[in-house]
């Protein structure tokens, strides 16, 4: 069983030889980027160094995969969102919204799939291809639906719109799954073997679960029913009270943080629906800790039934290679 097929099985909830390791969320640090050259910001627009900065976590961490883009921003910024894009260790982010004043000028642009970075990241998709041949899955990350069309209108005007403006909230968000569900299918065209979606502004943290049962799970699901390919769903913080509801969102799988304290009790409750990829701690664990802290975070997760082993959240850029070397190392005794 190589690595691709590993992953793929694992995220359908087929058996496999042993759990797949690898991130779902931003892979790229600082330590890579020193030692490969391909740097952010350059490596968020230029595909080559794009390209080398993901192969270079699967080379030199051992995670069994490689991951491109680095943000959550690519799809926004052809939509027409301003980026600020970072530093070395500070990822892109919006700086600017098109549509703050409502959605009566929703306009898609001519060709989407031709605008901003969308061709450099479908370049890297080939370029990673041609580096790792076809035994070793590619990873793309996008942004959600639902963050992007918070960012299309700004998080403030779209947490007012939830609920003041019931329409022009489903008109958006409308708006913003299908953008997805065209970027996503052309990230499969180029190469990638499974989507991996963040969607951090669905989290309980900022929308109520009773919206997320309402109209974002729907919009979810039809992003997920349109595209043809595995998808993974992201959502940050303590998703114990939405889990079903992920569950439910016709993804293949879903990457939860640590901050859901009962792994265990979270696979009892949807693992008959969804596998679940996570949930190494990335700030207190991967960042902060120790080997031996992450490797014991690593087994915990092992023990409590998780399908692939994965950061809970975006690496932190300043990670330590031998932190994700311990991850790798952690499942490789586990199995030994
Ligand atoms: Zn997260």
């Amino acid at each position: 069983m190589n690595m691709k097929e590993r992953l793929l099985k694992a995220l359908k909830g087929e058996e496999v030889d042993k759990v797949p390791v690898l991130s779902v969320t931003q892979t790229a640090i600082v330590e890579l980027m020193d030692q490969t050259g391909a740097a952010w910001p350059e490596a968020h627009s230029d595909a080559q160094k794009m390209a080398d900065l993901a192969v270079a976590s699967y080379e030199a961490c051992g995670l069994e995969g490689v991951r491109a883009p680095y943000c959550l921003t690519v799809l926004a910024e052809a939509m027409g969102c301003e980026i600020n894009m970072g530093t070395k260790n500070r990822q892109p982010s919006v700086t600017g919204h098109p549509y703050p004043k409502g959605v009566d000028n929703l306009a898609m642009p001519d060709d989407l799939l031709g605008t901003g970075r969308i061709p450099a990241v479908m370049e890297a998709m080939k370029i990673m291809r041609e580096k790792v041949g076809d035994e070793v899955p590619i990873i793309a990350g996008m942004e959600g639906p639902v963050t992007l069309a918070s960012d299309l209108a700004s998080v403030k005007k779209f947490m007012k719109w939830s609920i003041k403006k019931p329409e022009d909230f489903q008109t958006i968000l409308d708006f913003a799954c299908d953008a997805c569900i065209a970027y996503a299918n052309a990230l499969l065209e180029a190469g990638a073997d499974v989507v991996s979606v963040p969607d951090p502004v669905a989290s309980p943290d900022l929308m109520a679960p009773d919206t997320f049962d309402k109209t974002l799970k729907p919009v979810l699901q039809k992003f997920a029913d349109g595209v043809n390919g595995p998808m993974i769903l992201h959502v940050c913080g303590d998703v114990s009270p939405i889990l079903e509801m992920m569950a439910d969102c016709h993804f293949e799988s879903i990457s939860i943080e640590e901050k859901v304290k009962d792994l265990a009790g979270a696979k009892a409750k949807v693992g008959d629906k969804v596998t679940i990829c996570g949930n190494v701690s990335s700030p207190f664990v991967l960042l902060a800790g120790d080997e031996a802290a992450v490797k014991e975070a690593a087994t915990k997760a092992l023990e409590d039934g998780i399908d692939v082993l994965a950061p809970g959240c975006g690496i932190a850029p300043d990670t330590p290679v031998s932190n994700l070397k311990a991850m790798v190392q952690a499942r490789d005794d586990y199995y030994a």
